[in-house]
């Protein structure tokens, strides 16, 4: 079993990856596997990247030392806060980067696929602020549930195509917006939002992601004196923050990457969304990775609290990251991360959002010592989520 990290030539991270495509888009997924590196090594993208990041997303995020939280658990404890971004999240860093890659590809009209709404909302931002077209594809069931980020797409200038397939909601969503590139090749792009579908996106989108591991090298080493932590912990739904997160680390073994999934209801029970410890290697969505399917190879729903994290897939880089013992992955249950987000409100005045919640819950599966340096990432503010934890307060 290989020990790279990155992915090959082929697009495979160990056996998992690869671009799994219908004949009509291989035109489209080739011109940007051969674009993508140059495009975004370039110097003029870079600069204009680089600018972006810090007067429209407010990066550097602060890498925040958490006394109180710290002195619970023992260790030092570090939070990477990427809440504190534009609209919210990390979503940001991806959209911005692959809408400046749109452009330079000459594309004028760009589509989206969301859940929750986050990724929509990401993408509905940068469009907005590049003057592009913006379509995104949500499911019915998500258009009802998360309303509030359908009014603030709309306000923003996307138009919400609402699916009706399926279960009608994310995968359904993502196979609508696969199924409208086919049939506009030429002049349109495909915002992916997290590291999943055919390679090269797992790849472009971690390397847009890897920021926030550059900028924890630099804090950590000002803060704390040597550049790297004991531990990094992070969610997963489709990989794209844990990915971030990891990517400066991922061949540095003094440091033990931590990956929270969720766990639902439990994974014994038929309520979760715990991919890498339910899921059997299947194709979703373009690439071959971890799918949590039926016997005969239907994909399930996925179910958990936090809507950013039931997805019924998860990226390649983290299958494989997992199949070679890189990473441990832990299952954290709603409960679990509902009592994490109380208690780091409590503790720390930051309430977080229910994705990044599931992070935090792995900080008390741990045993550490006083010294090691451990960075959380707090993927998201927890405005979102207001509603649920409400209904929870009041029980
Ligand atoms: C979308 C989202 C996630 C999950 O996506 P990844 O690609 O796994 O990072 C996690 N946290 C927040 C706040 C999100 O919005």
């Amino acid at each position: 079993m290989t020990m790279e990290y990155n992915v090959d030539e082929n697009g495979y991270y160990g056996t998992f990856g690869g671009a799994y495509i219908p004949e009509i888009l291989y035109a489209n997924v080739e011109t940007l596997r051969n674009n993508y590196l140059n495009i975004i090594s370039e110097e003029g993208f870079q600069k204009e990247l680089d600018t972006l990041m810090r007067d429209y997303v407010g990066r550097p995020s602060p890498l925040y030392y958490a006394r109180r939280l710290s002195e619970k658990y023992g260790a030092k404890i570090y939070l990477k806060r990427e809440d504190l971004n534009h609209t919210g999240a990390h979503k940001i860093n991806n959209t911005l980067g692959q809408i400046l890659l749109a452009r330079r590809m000459g594309k004028t009209r760009i589509i989206a696929e969301t859940g929750a709404g986050q990724h929509g909302v990401a993408t509905a931002t940068v469009c907005a602020l590049m003057n592009m077209q913006c379509i995104v594809y949500m499911g019915e069931t998500d258009i009802r549930r998360q309303h509030l980020n359908v009014q603030k797409m709309q306000m923003l200038g996307a138009e919400v195509r609402s699916v009706t397939s399926g279960n009608k909601t994310l995968k359904d969503a993502t196979n609508e917006a696969i199924r409208d590139w086919c049939c506009n090749p030429s002049d349109t792009y495909y915002i992916i939002g997290s590291t999943v579908g055919p390679h090269p996106y797992p790849d472009m989108v971690a390397r847009l992601q890897s920021i926030i591991s550059r900028e924890i090298k630099r804090q950590l080493f000002s803060q704390q004196g040597r550049d790297y932590p004991d531990y990094l912990v992070a969610c997963v739904g489709g990989g794209s923050n844990a990915a971030g997160t990891f990517y400066e680390y991922l061949r540095d073994d003094r440091v033990k990457l931590v990956a929270a999934e969720a766990a639902g209801l439990g994974i014994d029970t038929d309520q979760s969304a715990a991919t890498i410890h339910l899921g059997r290697k299947g194709i979703i969505h373009g690439s071959r990775t971890l799918v949590m399917q039926t016997e005969d190879g239907q994909i399930t729903e996925p179910y958990s609290i936090s809507a950013g994290l039931d997805y019924p897939g998860i990226g390649p880089l983290h299958a494989h990251l997992a199949a070679t013992h890189r990473a441990e992955v832990l299952a954290v249950t709603d409960r679990q991360a509902v009592d994490a987000a109380f208690e780091l409100t409590r503790l720390e005045g930051i309430i977080p959002a229910l994705e990044s919640a599931h992070a935090l819950a792995a900080l008390g599966c741990k045993k550490f010592r006083p010294e090691e340096v451990v960075v959380v990432t707090v993927s998201g503010r927890g405005d979102k989520d207001m509603e649920t934890y409400v209904k929870l307060f009041n029980r």
